[in-house]
């Protein structure tokens, strides 16, 4: 079982798994969508 975060804020999303919905930003997050966005490889200065 994997977690997905919101492309936008990073925020766990719940639902799933075709469809999440971010808490955070009350935004409709594609399964798809999070697996294009997100980029483990390319970690973020902060
Ligand atoms: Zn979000």
């Amino acid at each position: 079982m994997k977690t997905a975060n919101c492309p936008r804020c990073h925020h766990e999303l719940d639902e799933g798994p075709i469809m999440y919905r971010c808490a955070n930003c009350r935004r409709a997050v594609y399964a798809a969508d999070v697996e294009n966005e997100y980029v483990p490889a390319q970690p973020v200065a902060a």
